[in-house]
């Protein structure tokens, strides 16, 4: 906090760079003036996905709630009480519907106190932990970081291993020019490591040093294995605990043991390269947009780009003007909508009052997890009755597809010839929806050239497409995305019948139960794992937290009813998985139209997560033991058939 003249100097400045109507909302809460909830100060709808900064509401409306506002905190930080420290769930949901402009439903309350703040995702401490109660976690990414907070808050005794030299995983992994999010990240970061964020959409440095502030806060660091690659991983039935063999940092090997493994080795790995003709003769570098060449100055090459997948869509605008020339080989057009904050610093002013006010941080990130939430969920499902099914799935994507048309047809300006090219024919969300940082506007570059035909082949200096056009290059870049559908392929995992998890699932056609459990596999838990991944919006990192509730809610069971060992019921997991495919039916993400990295080669969508998001909230809330086949202590059972 600064002095007192700096404070008030830099408090009135951030709140005229405030949003209004999250203003707004402290405005409420410091007051307890619930008039400010009705009309004049009501907020509109905002059109798209932005942040609606005016609420549209008129000058002299926004200015009376700046003023007001600035008096509210003044007087708070002087000593005043909040009025309104904790909103019941119907005030709640009232407040975020006048943010919002919207009508929110009144079950998403206790989704939306997380957000905010008011209620915590974080695990409670266990009271009594069983001797020799142990997890051993995969990986040190977003989900391994997680789940390491929950334990060690729980209490329960953990072991991290992870094969790199740090914690990050893909912010590690991916440094290529332009890396970043495309959530925003006042939503993408744990609801228990609030940020001050230099830009509302972070690139990879800053959300690398995130998870490294993250893993210091919460003292990880002497908890986790580096260099330490998982091979293999054997459950033990007789023990009733997993060994697990791990390369360590020596080159030697070594067997781990632990009562639980929870596997959180991501899913975009490995890099994935197509097979082109002649690849191996081409004499020039050539490298993967995850393997990164940081060593290689891109100056005045010709440089070749295959894939224009999100990777693409960042990498390709940050190195347009470093390069000679640069040729982008697509294989099929993306739908990339405009959003008003991104790559854009958040100023100064904003960042002393996302600090030093945690109202506003809480309420501007209540905001984003309705925004980037079930909002368009609903105009994901197809309609059968819309008569134009080839390119949208009833009226409101429809709606969607016209205003992102527009907003493509504006950014290519008088490129009308790039129109056929850069406009999508499958309808909106049918693959990931990405954010525009410039694509369409650098596709005017004169040094760029999208390329819509097939390569046929590579030449050591040249790339040949089918038609037969040649085209020089002096780099090739492989934009191509990860093997993002064989989950854990990267090391044997072998449950109770000494069946793997390969075999059980077949090369790429993953399942599990809420995407964590899967039967033969006790005590075994799967973080990003099959059908987690919300298609239609959302923060991985509030995902992961959600999950991890959940495997902190068995865990926590298990530990205080002294159960040894849970394995989900094949039955519940069948018919889970028949409910995810049926709704999956009814989704974009099976229309016909587009290739997308969520189905697999039989086209069932493995990635996706087909709900609300809503539901996979109140799911989470309380693992049922029911639905799973427990076990108690091996000892135990020998002690009873012993005493019978
Ligand atoms: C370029 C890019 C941009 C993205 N942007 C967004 C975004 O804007 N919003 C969003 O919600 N999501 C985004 N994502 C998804 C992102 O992957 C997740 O948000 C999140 O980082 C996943 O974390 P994770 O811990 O599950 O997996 P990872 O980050 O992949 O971490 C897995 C860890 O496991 C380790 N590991 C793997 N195998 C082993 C083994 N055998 N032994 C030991 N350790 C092992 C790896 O080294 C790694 O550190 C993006 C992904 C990419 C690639």
């Amino acid at each position: 906090m600064a002095n007192g003249d700096d404070d008030a100097r830099l408090l009135a400045e951030g709140v005229a760079a405030a949003n209004i109507p999250t203003l707004l909302m402290v405005l409420v809460q410091l007051t307890g003036e619930q008039d400010w909830l009705e009309p004049p100060y009501r907020p509109r709808r905002a059109h798209g996905m932005g942040d609606n900064d005016t609420g549209r509401l008129p000058d002299a409306i926004q200015a009376e709630i700046r003023e007001s506002a600035l008096e509210a905190i003044v007087a708070w930080r002087a000593g005043r009480p909040v009025a309104i420290p904790s909103p019941t769930p119907e005030l709640l949901v009232r407040m975020l519907s006048c943010a919002m402009g919207d009508e929110i439903p009144l079950d998403y309350a206790p989704m939306m106190a997380s957000q905010n703040g008011l209620d915590q995702v974080l695990a409670s401490p266990i009271e009594r932990v069983p001797e020799g109660f142990r997890v051993l976690v995969i990986g040190a990414g977003v989900s391994g970081l997680a789940m390491a907070v929950n334990l060690q808050v729980a209490g329960i005794p953990f072991q991290v291993v992870e094969k790199g030299r740090t914690v990050g995983g893909t912010w590690r992994e991916n440094r290529y020019p332009g890396a970043g999010v495309d959530s925003p990240n006042h939503l993408y970061s744990f609801t228990f490591a609030p940020h001050d964020w230099s830009m509302f959409f972070a690139l990879r440095e800053e959300l690398q040093g995130y998870l490294e502030l993250v893993t210091d806060a919460f003292g990880l660091r002497d908890a986790i294995r580096f260099e330490t690659e998982v091979e293999s991983a054997t459950y033990d039935a007789d023990a009733q605990q997993w060994e697990v063999d791990v390369r360590c940092a020596d080159g030697t090997n070594e067997t781990l043991k632990a009562t639980v493994v929870v596997a959180a080795a991501g899913i975009f790995n490995p890099a994935k390269f197509p097979a082109i003709r002649g690849l191996e003769t081409f004499e020039g570098p050539c490298f993967h947009t995850a393997q990164w060449r940081e060593d290689f100055d891109l100056a005045g090459k010709r440089v070749a780009v295959i894939g224009n997948g999100a990777s693409a869509m960042q990498l390709c605008p940050a190195i347009q003007n470093i390069v000679e020339s640069m040729t982008i080989f697509q294989r099929s057009s993306q739908w990339a909508a405009p959003f008003e904050q991104f790559q854009k610093p958040v100023p100064q002013a904003l960042r002393y009052l996302f600090n030093e006010v945690p109202l506003y941080r809480q309420w501007y990130r209540t905001r984003l997890g309705w925004t980037f939430n079930d909002r368009i969920y609903d105009s994901l499902h197809k309609d059968p009755t819309w008569p134009h099914p080839e390119r949208s799935l009833n009226p409101t994507n429809d709606a969607h597809r016209e205003f992102f048309t527009q907003y493509i047809v504006s950014e290519l300006g008088d490129r009308t010839d790039l129109l056929d090219l850069a406009l999508p024919r499958y309808p909106p969300f049918g693959k990931r929806m990405l954010l525009d940082n410039g694509w369409y506007r650098m596709l005017r570059n004169g040094r760029v050239t999208l390329v819509g035909d097939s390569i046929a082949e590579v030449r050591p200096n040249q790339v040949v497409t089918e038609d037969g056009r040649e085209f020089d290059v002096d780099v090739l870049i492989f934009a191509t995305g990860f093997d993002v559908l064989r989950f854990l392929s990267a090391f044997d995992v072998r449950g109770r019948s000494g069946c793997t998890l390969r075999e059980r699932w077949g090369d790429d056609d993953a399942r599990a139960y809420l995407s964590v459990a899967v039967p033969d596999f006790p005590n075994f838990f799967v973080l990003y794992g099959p059908n987690c991944q919300p298609g239609h919006g959302g923060s991985f990192m509030f995902v992961a937290e959600m999950v991890i509730h959940y495997v902190m809610s068995v865990l926590t069971q298990m530990a205080e009813e002294g159960i040894a060992s849970v394995e989900i019921r094949q039955d519940v997991h069948d018919q889970y998985n028949e409910s995810v495919d049926r709704e999956h039916e009814q989704m974009v993400w099976t229309h016909p139209g587009m290739e997308t990295y969520y189905r697999n080669s039989k086209g069932r969508v493995v990635v996706n997560y087909p709900f609300r998001n809503i539901e996979m909230w109140n799911k989470t809330r309380q693992a049922d033991l029911t639905e799973f086949i427990t076990e108690a202590p091996a000892t135990q059972h020998v002690e009873e058939r012993q005493s019978v």
